[in-house]
């Protein structure tokens, strides 16, 4: 008990040099380990580490980090919470639906340790803003979903010189590394273009088990404490690969690629460029090919099939989504469209659909092209139908 009376009993905002005794309580099963210690406990507290998304991952390692006692945490995202996160975004509860994420995750993660300091960033990471954002932080942990956020704190962090904390998510599969850590590869030494558009979906259209962000964004947090404290071996030029459904870890050897653009011999990236171009968004959100495709809406398909009107209804889902919920129509996945159009009769008029309008939009372009005269997209798809005719649909 004689090392209790070393720690000042005020305050210990106003000393960040020691731990108040309610801080040593908290953190006691840390302080008795050797690899922590005080020191390590004190290299916590003066830490300042930015979580980019408070999504899956962000819940995660946010809640690891605050309990951890890291005394600076801050979070950057400008979404609210919607009641689909709540199946794996453990941060918030359904009291929470509709407020803005950041103030969520700040009273939750104050809720867990009122020692700490949460500065929420309310704003999406743009080109603009990262570098300013990110410089006054220790350590990035990158929680994002889509590759032009990736390649954009990829990038920040290696023109600022700091590890960034990376990890993946896809359906039952999971990625982590550090990368921009000293001379370890960077996430474009592992992947020096972003894939085609369209190519690897997000979690939001091939979804993901709700547990496997917690497992990976729970391994980041780890990685981020030892890089903190100081101590073992941290996952640099080694991807972490798991695979909930095997139950299986694997490793890859990375290598730091010495022509990569941004952390090579002679990058060429010496400032943030436009990332949704270069991951070939742009054309994507706002898509030529798919605008192009005649639409309707869903009030205007409601008053024509209540007319009478011979409207072949065309679903481009999938048969697990079509048991969710259906507008029965004829079930054709886009993928298997190609091979079985000579089902579909091209003298009738086909509103084709799907979850949001953006899968049917490809169907009816690829059935446009095939000499299908008369097909249209079904604008917003069952979603919409869900908000502008039938709420009795589910949405999901
Ligand atoms: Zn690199």
């Amino acid at each position: 008990m004689a090392t209790r009376t070393e720690f000042p009993t005020r305050p210990a905002a106003l000393e960040p040099s020691a731990l108040s005794n309610e801080e040593v309580l908290r953190y006691s099963r840390h302080l008795i380990m050797p690899e922590v210690g005080m020191d390590g406990q004190l290299k916590l507290k003066r830490a300042k580490v930015l979580c980019v998304g408070t999504g899956g991952l962000g819940a995660s390692l946010g809640l690891y980090l605050a309990a951890a006692g890291v005394g600076h945490i801050g979070i950057v995202d400008f979404d609210v919470v919607d009641r689909t996160n709540l199946q794996r975004q453990i941060l918030f509860s359904s009291a929470d639906i509709g407020r803005r994420k950041t103030e969520a995750a700040a009273d939750r993660l104050h809720g867990l340790n009122p020692d700490i300091q949460i500065t929420a960033h309310e704003t999406r990471l743009t080109s603009e803003n990262a570098l300013e954002l990110l410089k006054s932080y220790d350590i990035i942990v990158d929680g994002t979903d889509n590759f032009p956020t990736r390649y954009l704190v990829n990038d920040a962090c290696v023109l600022l010189n700091k590890p960034n904390v990376y990890g993946s998510i896809f359906r039952f599969e999971g990625q982590v590394s550090i990368f921009g850590y000293p001379q370890g590869p960077c996430y474009r030494c592992l992947y020096p273009e972003p894939p085609p558009p369209g190519l690897v979906p997000s979690c939001a259209e091939g979804g993901v088990l709700g547990v496997l962000p917690g497992i990976v964004g729970a391994i980041q947090a780890a990685e981020a404490l030892k890089l903190i404290i100081g101590k073992g071996e941290p996952l640099v030029g080694r991807l972490l690969l798991f695979d909930a459904l095997a139950m299986r870890f694997r490793e890859l050897k990375l290598r730091k690629n010495p022509d990569c653009p941004a952390c090579g011999v002679h990058p060429t990236v010496t400032r943030l460029i436009d990332y949704a171009e270069f991951c070939g968004v742009r054309e994507q959100e706002s898509p030529g090919s798919e605008s192009s495709v005649p639409e309707i809406t869903p009030l205007e398909l409601k008053l024509r099939l209540d007319r009478g009107d011979d409207v072949f209804i065309l679903d481009v889902r999938e048969p697990h989504e079509y048991a969710i919920c259906n507008l029965g129509g004829y079930l054709i996945p886009l993928g298997d469209l190609p091979r079985r159009a000579s089902e579909l009769d091209s003298s009738r008029e086909i509103v084709a659909h799907c979850r949001s309008g953006k899968r049917s939009a490809e169907a009816a372009a690829l059935l446009r092209k095939a000499g299908f005269g008369k097909v249209l997209n079904l604008k917003g798809g069952i979603l919409a139908w869900s908000d502008e005719v039938d709420p009795s649909v589910p949405k999901y």
